[in-house]
């Protein structure tokens, strides 16, 4: 007797999800009333397992996440940031990484495209290089977000998720500027090794950086021996640490014979990796080590500020980054109204895309207990390891 009635009850229920399945793909609440009666059920023979995903129940829609390279820490914390945040309000993740193969990229989201995901949230390697599966996520209704990088050339892009980047280069040549004791009467030496061009986030840092230094450069309290001040002479492809190497390496051979360097101005903490390398490499020592600066303030970084190999990088809390991304893939899918902080700056070539801007700090040794281990993003047994 119970059976038949349970039996009908799924019957119901199944005409119930085709008849909605046909006319109301649109409407929010008519597919979780689909799922109501057969999770009732499920909810009469085991509570415990229903209560365990109530979200995940009432939402099941599917968001890509693609990142560019587990080779660097940031990401990886941000992709895990996203995953998690994303998971806990009942959103199935996909999470990918291209390991800086501009294809692999495009496969991957193309797949995510094939496999019906809901939402697209990309962290471009080469930010002009996805015009065309961007094309194809438009044109099968499926909103992409831009993540930390900007999607260039498009108008398949619904919001940004980002820091301040411009302010990134800005706090690296305020460091400079009030760290270094620049006087023209005692000039010292300054090298630049930037990001990579086919990310915007680099073009904007060195004009951040350029605008504070540029005076100091012009009144000759800062000199660079190798001349490499523009940007298209001292970027880096890939942000790529054993490029950043090789590179100081010849600038050290090739204009630093009979005098120091001072400054090592980088964009990242891996180029200050690869530049403290070639820096060892070339007898520096303790009582010579020249400023360095970063971006990111990974572990390793942290680590080597505190022993006094770098000094100097910028914390961007991927925390916060996630929470803000995430709050545009809700408005995407579900109506909500992201927080947005500006609706001007970031020009992609086709659109201004509406950006949510986080804040980026500098840290160094004096400030680093209160940015990155109060605030939990590290333990002191972490940077103690
Ligand atoms: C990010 C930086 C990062 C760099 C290298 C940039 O797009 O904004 O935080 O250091 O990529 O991964």
């Amino acid at each position: 007797m119970k059976k038949k009635v349970l039996s009908a009850i799924l019957s119901i229920a199944m005409v119930a999800t085709l008849l909605v399945g046909c006319g109301a793909k649109e409407e929010a609440a008519a597919p979780a009333a689909t799922t109501e009666a057969p999770a009732a059920e499920a909810e009469a023979e085991a509570p415990a397992a229903e209560e365990a995903a109530p979200a995940a129940e009432a939402n099941g829609k599917k968001v890509g996440v693609a990142m560019p390279t587990q080779s660097s820490e940031r990401w990886i914390n941000d992709g895990n940031n996203m995953k998690k945040q994303l998971e806990a309000l009942g959103y199935e993740v996909d999470l990918q990484y291209a390991e800086d193969d501009v294809q692999a990229q495009v496969s991957q989201i193309e797949n995510m495209i094939a496999s019906g995901v809901n939402c697209l949230v990309i962290a471009s390697i080469d930010s002009t290089a996805l015009v065309n599966v961007e094309k194809q996520a438009q044109q099968a209704g499926i909103p992409v977000i831009a993540y930390d990088r900007l999607l260039m050339d498009t108008d398949a892009v619904s919001y940004y998720a980002t820091f301040d980047n411009k302010g990134v280069g800005t706090a690296i040549g305020k460091y400079i500027v009030d760290n270094a004791g620049l006087d023209p009467a005692n000039p010292q030496t300054i090298e630049l090794f930037m990001g990579s061009p086919d990310d915007n986030n680099a073009h904007m840092l060195y004009a951040g950086l350029m605008e504070q230094i540029q005076p100091y450069l012009d009144n000759g309290a800062l000199v660079c021996k190798s001349g490499q001040l523009d940007f298209d002479a001292n970027c880096t492809l890939r942000w790529d640490q054993q490029t950043a190497m090789k590179r100081c390496e010849d600038i050290l051979t090739g204009f630093y014979g009979d005098e120091e360097l001072d400054i090592v101005a980088t964009a990242y903490d891996g180029l200050a990796y690869g530049c403290r390398s070639a820096l060892e490499g070339a007898g520096y020592t303790d009582a010579n080590w020249p400023l360095i600066t970063g971006q990111d303030a990974e572990l390793m970084a942290t680590k080597n500020i505190i022993a006094g190999k770098q000094t100097m990088s910028i914390a961007k809390d991927t925390r916060v980054l996630a929470e803000k991304c995430v709050t545009m893939v809700q408005a995407v899918l579900e109506g909500a109204e992201p927080e947005i902080n500006d609706t001007t700056t970031y020009n992609n070539n086709v659109i201004v895309v509406p950006s949510y801007l986080c804040t980026p700090v500098a840290v160094d040794v004096n400030n680093y207990k209160e940015v990155l281990v109060d605030t939990g993003y590290y333990t002191e047994e972490q940077l103690a390891e």
